[in-house]
């Protein structure tokens, strides 16, 4: 069978392309590697979503946004698609399982994934005191002293968020201004529980089966120190997860794929929604947006 759309990916993008394409009775289906939700699952609180003036709840708002998706018929499948083939006017999407499926257009709404920070420790702790989700980890550190790394506005909102269960959070930056915008900077500026480590690099993990310490190197005097934490937050900016299209559809440099206003990429038939997406904000209100357009376009399109 040849599908109208097929959407990879169902974070908030590919989920508002659903119900728009729902919506305009196309037929297909999201495929999602793991459970919909995306990057919003793993948010504690979000505060700057049109509609939810007390803010919502990462959870609460995937719930939402998959049963308002599923309302209108655009379901979601289990899969995760390696690889992206042209046939003709089709397109052949490869599954992890080898399952192949054929569509006429397809979505791309992978979304993007934290960035390591590369450093020694890093890869063997992860898991065990090293981690890119204060959500999922942070309650096993309850009266713990953790470290944060980073300055934007995840690492900021999710070191305010540790305080809830951490005795001590070290918020450790490169620079010796934060980036994060300034009701979050007023915010950990005022918490008693967060301690600022300015112009500082971290330069290994340490630990034998957990992390105990990281050594860090700080800028401006020159001087290494080891500081003893049980757990490190890694908040130092995303990638995307478009791996899979890179020699298929064009992208910039890092890898974010380039699209038109109508989410059209540079290959007939193939757009991009969401945090993929070459633009200025990765955020939810953009994400929805742009799923939104994609869906639109396919629907015109096609017809
Ligand atoms: C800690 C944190 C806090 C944040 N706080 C806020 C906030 O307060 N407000 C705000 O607006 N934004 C916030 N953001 C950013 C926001 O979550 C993202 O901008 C948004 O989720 C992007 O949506 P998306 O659908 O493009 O991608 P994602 O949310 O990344 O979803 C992509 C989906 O695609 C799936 N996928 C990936 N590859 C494949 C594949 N090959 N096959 C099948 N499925 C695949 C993934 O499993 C995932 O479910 C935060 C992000 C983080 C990490």
């Amino acid at each position: 069978m040849i599908h109208d759309l097929v959407i990879v990916g169902g974070g908030p993008a590919g989920l508002a392309a659903a119900i728009y394409a729902g919506r305009a009775k196309l037929e297909g289906f999201i495929l999602e590697k793991m459970s919909p939700g995306g990057q919003v699952l793993i948010t504690d609180l979000v505060e700057n979503y049109p509609g939810f003036p007390e803010g919502i709840t990462g959870f609460e708002l995937v719930e939402k946004l998959s049963a308002h998706a599923q309302k209108f018929g655009f379901g979601v499948e289990n899969g995760e698609v390696q690889k992206i083939e042209v046939e003709g006017e089709n397109f052949n999407l490869i599954l992890t399982d080898d399952r192949t499926i054929t569509s006429k257009t397809v979505i791309v709404a992978t979304g993007a994934t934290h960035r390591r920070l590369g450093v020694e420790g890093e890869e063997k702790l992860t898991g065990r005191g090293v981690s890119y989700c204060a959500t999922c980890d942070g309650p096993f550190f309850r009266d713990q002293v953790v470290a944060v790394v980073g300055g934007g506005d995840s690492a900021v909102q999710e070191a305010i968020f540790l305080t809830k269960f951490a005795k001590k959070v070290f918020l450790i930056h490169r620079r010796d201004e934060l980036r994060a915008i300034k009701i979050l900077q007023e915010r950990a500026f005022s918490n008693e529980k967060i301690e600022f480590i300015w112009d500082s690099i971290v330069e290994a993990i340490e630990g034998k089966d957990q992390v105990e310490s990281i050594r860090i190197f700080n800028k401006k005097s020159g001087e290494v120190t080891d500081l003893p934490v049980d757990g490190v937050f890694i908040f130092i900016g995303i990638e995307p997860v478009t791996g899979f299209v890179r020699d298929l559809v064009k992208t910039d440099e890092r890898g974010f794929i380039k699209t038109d206003e109508w989410m059209r990429t540079s290959v007939k038939g193939i757009y991009a929604a969401g945090d993929c997406r070459r633009k200025p904000l990765l955020q939810i209100v953009t994400a929805v947006a742009e799923g939104a357009t994609a869906a639109y376009a396919v629907e015109h399109d096609l017809s």
